[in-house]
């Protein structure tokens, strides 16, 4: 046997640690885009490891081989980069992790990992719940965090049920999140996060975000925020001193719905009173090698970098969808059968003072169109039909190119009435708290030209006049027999 022992391994794992390092390092003084565009994959690793290719490879396999044993015992032990199983780690993954905590930490000096996750809700699952065990000291210790109450609706089943309900861990709730004193008064010793979304999915909630990390930090607890409408492209919440964010990367990240992803993006050395010194070092690190390891809510290679893919164009693509929103938003809020529109970019709106204290889009002013910092409100907006629920529905059945469906941040238009899907399983009082009446419809503007969106908008509030409309062809179905047979 010709064994060179695991140092040779160690040796070599520190200097192409190093290596890394110092490539990151140079990243990090890359603006926005440049970094979307090529993350943490270099020309070094392209030639050395990936036959040149210009696109970082997609590495479908389960399991990585070793030279040896040796390599096997470092890489098992974790004392060698690795990513034996892709259950734990795989490269593709990585490139995806790379690039996100580059993104969420940008324009700071605040060092941060990320854990990519199977799906948006895992990846919540994953921020909160080692900051929810019993302590091993005094195990009958009641547990509780507070988080607001305006929050994408399967968040709010997470807490509701599988937390409150199930494990008998109390979410205290937050229901006017913009105040201060409700965090406050909500917070004792057993308090384990706050937590909260913003903007909100659809309720557009948003808060005073610095004073709610100071509230947290003054009682050593982690403040962990939803970042999923903003995107790293208008708001960086751990560059403000946050804790954790969370992101549904299935949604703006990932625009072109190729299917479902989440992430989550830690600082390191985060705070809590959690007796865990290696979780708070590194959490996603943490999360990544034991407790995720052992659950399993991986990702797919395939879909971090369909996700990957679609980040490269993040900055543009909001700048575009947040200024057409902004259209349709005010063409709405002229509109005589639109009772409220609420987009936290109209000057009307409650929390638009605030919003436009940390909605920014990132880079304008080193960006020769704007040149100064230009504030950019994302594409989620919301519009309330007058004449109640029936008449939101019929509006929402009379659109032809906005597409009726459960989801948001696509590159094509799309939406929803949130009390029959998003938010349907909560009951009537849960949405009262989340804030979502039934003549709601929530719309996530995509990257058409706005003129058509209006059209469309327009058309469809014109059933309300009694006006006649233009139905697509109940003969045209491209999906087939099948759909054509739940074609009304
Ligand atoms: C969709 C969504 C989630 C859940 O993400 P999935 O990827 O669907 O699991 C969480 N938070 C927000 C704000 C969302 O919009």
């Amino acid at each position: 046997m010709n064994s060179q022992g695991i140092n040779h391994y160690l040796e070599a794992a520190k200097r192409s640690a190093d290596w890394h390092k110092s490539h990151i390092n140079q990243m990090k003084k890359c603006r926005f885009d440049t970094i979307a565009v090529h993350g943490v994959y270099s020309m070094q690793e392209a030639l050395d490891f990936n036959q040149g290719s210009i696109i970082e490879p997609i590495y479908m396999s389960t399991s990585q081989c070793y030279r040896d044993s040796d390599e096997m015992e470092a890489a098992l032990g974790y004392q060698i980069p690795t990513w034996c199983y892709s259950r734990i780690a795989n490269p593709t993954i990585y490139y995806l992790e790379g690039v996100l905590a580059l993104l969420e930490t940008y324009g700071s000096d605040v060092e941060a990992s990320c854990i990519a996750t199977s799906s948006g809700m895992s990846a919540i699952q994953t921020a909160v719940d080692p900051f929810l065990l019993p302590d091993p000291k005094e195990p009958s210790k009641p547990v509780n965090f507070v988080a607001t109450t305006k929050i994408y609706g399967g968040t709010f089943q997470q807490f509701a049920v599988r937390k409150n309900q199930e494990r008998l861990i109390e979410w205290r709730k937050v229901v006017n999140s913009n105040d201060l004193s409700e965090w406050e008064k909500l917070i004792d010793e057993n308090t384990r996060f706050l937590y909260g979304e913003m903007p909100s999915n659809p309720g557009q909630a948003f808060f005073d975000l610095k004073k709610v990390i100071e509230l947290g930090h003054k009682h050593g607890i982690p403040v962990i925020i939803d970042s999923t409408v903003a995107t790293p492209a208008l708001m960086r919440p751990l560059a403000m001193g946050a804790d954790i964010v969370v992101q549904s990367v299935s949604k703006t990240l990932m625009t072109s719905g190729f299917g479902i992803a989440g992430a989550v993006i830690a600082r390191k050395n985060l705070v809590s009173g959690i007796d865990n010194p290696e979780m708070k070092a590194d959490f996603c690190m943490y999360m990544k090698t034991l407790p995720n390891r052992d659950n399993g809510p991986n990702l797919s290679p395939m879909h971090a970098i369909m996700a990957l893919n679609d980040i490269r164009t993040l900055r543009a693509r909001i700048d575009i969808q947040s200024r057409s929103t902004m259209t349709v938003a005010k063409f709405l809020s002229k509109h005589k059968n639109v009772e409220k529109v609420e987009y936290l970019g109209l000057e009307s709106h409650p929390l638009h003072g605030v919003a436009s204290e940390y909605l920014w889009l990132v880079d304008s002013e080193h960006d020769e169109q704007y040149g100064k910092p230009v504030n950019r409100y994302g594409h989620l907006m919301s519009f309330n039909v007058k004449g109640g629920a029936e008449a939101a529905r019929e509006v929402f059945d009379s659109l032809q190119r906005i597409w009726r469906a459960t989801d948001l941040g696509r590159i094509k238009s799309v939406a929803t009435i949130p009390a029959i899907s998003t938010h349907s399983q909560q009951g009537e009082e849960g949405r009262k708290l989340a804030d979502i009446p039934p003549n709601l419809i929530r719309l996530c503007v995509g990257s058409e030209h706005p003129d058509d969106i209006i059209a469309d908008l327009d058309q469809a509030l014109s059933v309300l006049d009694g006006k006649k409309v233009i139905s697509t062809s109940p003969e045209y179905s491209a999906g087939g027999a099948s759909s054509a047979t739940l074609r009304r």
